[in-house]
């Protein structure tokens, strides 16, 4: 009989971990996972993707009656915000879906070991004061919100995405500092339930490692919704008195100084792994600069038996990305051939309009070689027209030489559906014009990325 309590320990339940666990035990390996949450999912189910999904889903709909875009329908509607019914249905949406998970681990014999693990050596771990043996150990322990030095994140006043996900009452004013994806969707949340929205950002402009012009027109975008975008802009401390909070912010240049009173603060600065508390030193493992436990392609660590993926390695902070990695380092472990292909992996930015990339930016893409470019705008597509949705592009970047698609870029009100036919063709090497020339369905918000690889060649129709 085998020494060890199990072939696969699997050290967190995101979507990393979660996955590859139900993948361990797919492929006949005994495996069990650690997670400390009350709840499976992770990050993503319990405090990220899906309770931010269904408030911007409920907040889309509340706008789009409230600001009277029903109306032009010829829909009339009275309308009135139960904000405890809206933040109901977020938790009945995280309830269901982490249950889920549970119910998954059960029907795929996957042991749940609750409570906070560490290691104790290359192949022990202790969770909740027992020890455990494995042969392999996949550490899948996520991240956690950066703080900002001197600012105290007290989730009342001034808060993390968490605290910002379950506000009891529509802030007067909300101080978004970090004008990144948690910013600009927590941010569009409460802008459309009625808040004052501004948004701080060190950069000069919003979402960095999106693609330049698509960050341009998003701002443009954000702004003609009535958020206030402060640009170049730095925070040098927020002071709370009661349920007030005084947010200290002048020119990232340096320059005068000024203080935005706030009723809300949000602190989306970014997000850092999670390692404290797995005593990595007792398995020998070490963190980079960034805090990160750096991998080989296979996602092993170096240590023999210790693998890593998800938000603890490098690379984009992205739940698909860590489940696809769960995949692969499952079926690594199996001894088969378990590839994520890093070049491939969308982004999307679930506001309104929805903002999607894949593949290398214009300016990347520049850098490397020479690339032709081809735009179509969502005004010129029938579907988007029709639906009143004219706002953004879709951008197609090819290599001038081969027209091989580096690649795709949209702002469009179905961005994050229409990347995925982008990411399929990269994945299969296509060349703009094999885009082109596969027939899409009509009326659809699609065709327009059809038509940006036609631009690509000068020869788009609709425009
Ligand atoms: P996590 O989901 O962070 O899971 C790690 C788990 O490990 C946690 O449950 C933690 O409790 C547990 N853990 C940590 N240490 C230990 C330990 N020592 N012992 C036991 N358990 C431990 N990504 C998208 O792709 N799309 C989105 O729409 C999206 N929206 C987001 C919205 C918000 C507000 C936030 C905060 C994030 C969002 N993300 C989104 C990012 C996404 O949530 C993460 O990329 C993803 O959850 C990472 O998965 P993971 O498995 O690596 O880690
Ligand atoms: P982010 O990296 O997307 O954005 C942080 C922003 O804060 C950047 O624009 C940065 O320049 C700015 N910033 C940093 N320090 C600052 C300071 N002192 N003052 C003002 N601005 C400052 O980080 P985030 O929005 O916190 O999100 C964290 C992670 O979660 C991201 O990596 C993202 O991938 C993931 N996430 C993904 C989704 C999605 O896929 N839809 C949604 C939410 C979160």
């Amino acid at each position: 009989m085998s020494d060890y309590d199990f072939d696969v320990l699997v050290i967190g339940a995101g979507p990393g971990g979660y996955v590859a666990a139900i993948r361990a035990a797919q492929l006949g390996l005994k495996t069990a996972c650690a997670e400390s949450r009350e709840t499976l999912g992770g990050t993503c189910l319990n405090v990220g993707c899906i309770p931010s999904k269904a408030m911007l889903h409920a907040s889309e709909l509340y706008d789009e009656a409230a600001s009277g875009k029903l109306a032009k329908l010829g829909i009339k509607t009275t309308v009135e915000l139960d904000l405890d019914m809206m933040h109901g249905q977020r938790r009945e949406a995280v309830k269901g879906l982490t249950g889920g998970i549970e119910f998954l681990f059960k029907k795929n014999k996957v042991e749940w070991l609750k409570g906070l693990a560490s290691f104790t050596g290359k192949d022990t771990v202790d969770v909740a004061g027992k020890s455990y043996r494995a042969k392999n150990i996949v550490i899948a322990s996520g991240s956690s919100v950066t703080p900002l030095p001197g600012v105290e994140i007290d989730e009342k006043v001034v808060m993390s995405s968490t605290g910002a996900l379950e506000l009891a009452k529509v802030p007067g004013h909300l101080v978004v500092i970090g004008g990144g994806v948690i910013g600009l969707e927590l941010g569009s949340v409460w802008k459309r339930l009625g808040a004052q929205v501004t948004v701080v950002e060190f950069l000069d402009q919003l979402l960095p490692g999106m693609d330049g012009e698509i960050r341009k027109e998003a701002a443009k975008i954000f702004k003609k919704q009535g958020i206030v975008l402060k640009l170049s802009t730095k925070v040098t401390g927020v002071t709370v008195k009661g349920d007030k909070a005084t947010v200290s912010v002048e020119p990232a240049a340096g320059g005068v100084a000024e203080t935005l009173e706030a009723d809300a603060v949000l602190v989306s600065i970014g997000r850092r792994p999670n390692t404290e508390g797995l005593a990595l030193e007792r398995a020998g493992l070490t963190v980079n600069k960034r805090g990160q436990i750096e991998t080989g392609h296979d996602f092993g660590t170096g240590v023999r038996g210790i693998w890593a993926i998800g938000d603890v390695v490098p690379g984009p902070m992205l739940a698909h990305k860590a489940e696809d990695e769960g995949i692969a380092v499952a079926e690594n472990i199996a001894g088969l051939t378990g590839i994520v292909n890093h070049d491939v992996i969308p982004g999307v930015v679930y506001t309104m309009p929805e903002i999607a990339g894949v593949g290398l930016t214009e300016e990347e893409a520049k850098a490397r070689g020479e690339v032709k470019v081809g735009k179509f705008p969502m005004m010129a597509n029938s579907r988007a027209k029709t639906n009143h949705e004219p706002d953004g592009f879709v951008k197609v970047v090819a290599d001038a030489r081969t027209d091989k698609v580096l690649g795709v870029h949209i702002i469009a009100s179905l961005a994050g559906t229409m990347i995925a036919q982008a990411a399929q063709a990269m994945e299969f090497g296509a060349t703009s014009e094999d885009i082109a020339y596969t027939c899409h369905a009509h009326p659809t918000h699609s065709e327009a990325l059809k038509e940006a690889a036609m631009a690509v060649t000068g020869k788009p129709i609709h425009i």
